[in-house]
């Protein structure tokens, strides 16, 4: 097993698209971002890389990149579950809190969660989402941008590039059967 955490914020803008968890979301601002600023997204893809040891967001898709201007951050995700796969590495869970004032979250947080467990390949039990306020304390508190943290644990298969569900491939069923 590998454990991961990821943390990111992004300041509110007008005009932009509100992203979240892939899932566009009916609000007057967006997230001020060189990619789309889906910042669920990226504290997730850095929670991956973490429990990977392969650094961090930034250091795979660098800001000053401009094939990465407006992207579409789910690509980014999927491209670093095929890393981790690629190395035997499988997400057992993931755990996500988003921090935000407002827009209220709970209508779209299934929306959220199933795209990311898609993304990850994961059974929707697998992947959990949920969203607090501050009570108005701090910068989310003020309204003034969106901090997410993610904590992923990785299974190291010792197969690389193998599919499936934990447990899918003939060894001993995951204890937990999501
Ligand atoms: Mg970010």
């Amino acid at each position: 097993m590998r454990i991961g955490h990821g943390y990111d914020a992004h300041a509110f803008e007008a005009g932009r698209d509100l992203v979240l968890g892939g899932v566009r979301i009916p609000f007057p601002r967006g997230l001020a971002a060189h990619s789309d600023g889906d910042v669920v997204v990226h504290a997730l893809c850095d929670a991956l890389l973490g429990a990977a040891g392969l650094g961090d967001l930034g250091r795979h898709f660098p800001d000053s990149d401009p094939r990465y201007r407006g992207a579409d951050s789910r690509g980014l995700l999927r491209h670093i579950v095929s890393l981790l796969d690629a190395r035997g590495l499988r997400v057992h869970n993931a755990d996500l809190t988003v921090v935000a004032q407002e827009p209220k979250l709970a209508p779209h947080r299934e929306a959220m969660a199933a795209n990311l467990a898609a993304d990850l390949g994961v059974s929707a039990g697998r992947l959990n989402l949920k969203a607090t306020t501050t009570e108005g304390m701090g910068f989310t508190g003020r309204r003034e941008g969106i901090a997410v943290h993610a904590v992923v644990l990785l299974e190291e298969t010792g197969e690389p590039g193998g599919p499936g569900e934990p447990g899918e491939r003939g060894g001993a069923p995951s204890p937990r059967g999501a």
